[in-house]
């Protein structure tokens, strides 16, 4: 969403200019129409409306892609060929009509044509002259039946833009929140599940239960010396304020509030040793 308000913003920049151009060409026109004469004998420059088109049309590709991702994460993950494409086809291309069919959006007629006139845009009309295959510049049909080039801008191009970018971006901030929900609830099962198969084996023969303070603390009953004495993570609960060191020795404790920590050690390869990954498990 951050990237597609980047390219949005870009777009509006360009707006400014787009819209000076045109009253530069109006202006002109009219003088023209009147037979007075052009104000300036420089040669006007170049209109960037094609740039406009293209940035707009990346901003709403963004956000169709993230839409797409939204329903279905698991779409993004090594494809088999080649490996390194992260994204199947169609998204793993720009902007088309076809991706909107995959993101429960629908659209307006009109919508549609702006989607297809952007779609040219992003492909080479904001980049080149002509498309790379010859057929890319045949005329195509407008909704109302009228033939037209397929690099068209319309007056009217800005407002529809900004409003399907806004309802865009608002469907996919409901389903990222609705997404992050669904995450958040799979991650409070997974970590049940996790402190019911730890507390068992915290149970076990292996470990001795130690009590201080109303904070249970599980040591490994055979570690030798210097593994209760080496250095540990520091937990702080915030809930009940318990402090608690856990190493190799003593690698897990149960607040006064009732949370599980369990240390796990892994090799940080960043500093070179090994060091804990502290993770909670609340009560139900
Ligand atoms: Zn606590």
């Amino acid at each position: 969403m951050f990237t597609a308000d980047r390219l949005k913003r870009a777009a509006d920049q360009l707006l400014t200019v787009v819209d000076a151009d045109r009253e530069r060409m109006l202006a002109d026109s009219k003088s023209l129409f009147e037979r007075l004469e052009v104000n300036s004998s420089e040669p006007p420059p170049l209109p960037v409306s094609p740039v406009y088109m293209m940035l707009a049309g990346l901003a709403l590709e963004n956000l169709l892609k993230g839409l797409r991702i939204a329903i279905d994460p698991k779409l993004i993950q090594p494809g088999p060929k080649p490996p390194y494409k992260m994204f199947p086809p169609p998204f793993s291309q720009h902007l088309d009509r076809t991706f909107v069919a995959h993101t429960r959006v629908t659209l307006t007629p009109l919508e549609e044509d702006l989607i297809d006139r952007l779609a040219v845009f992003v492909a080479w009309g904001g980049r080149y002259p002509v498309g790379n295959a010859a057929l890319d510049i045949k005329s195509v049909s407008t909704p109302a039946g009228e033939r037209r080039a397929p690099a068209m801008i319309y007056g009217t191009d800005p407002p529809m833009i900004n409003r399907l970018f806004n309802r865009l971006r608002a469907e996919l901030g409901n389903a990222t929140d609705a997404r992050r929900s669904i995450v958040s609830q799979e991650d409070a099962r997974r970590r049940q599940v996790c402190r019911r198969e730890l507390l068992e084996n915290l149970g076990g023969a292996a470990y001795e239960r130690i009590e201080s303070e109303r904070v249970i603390h599980f040591r490994i009953r055979d570690s030798s010396a210097a593994a209760l004495n080496e250095p540990g993570s520091l937990v702080l609960c915030c809930g009940c304020g318990a402090s608690m060191t856990l190493n190799s020795a003593h690698p897990a404790a149960l607040c006064r509030c009732d949370i599980l920590y369990h240390a796990v050690p892994y090799f940080n390869a960043a500093v070179g040793r090994e060091m804990l990954d502290v993770k909670e498990y609340p009560a139900e």
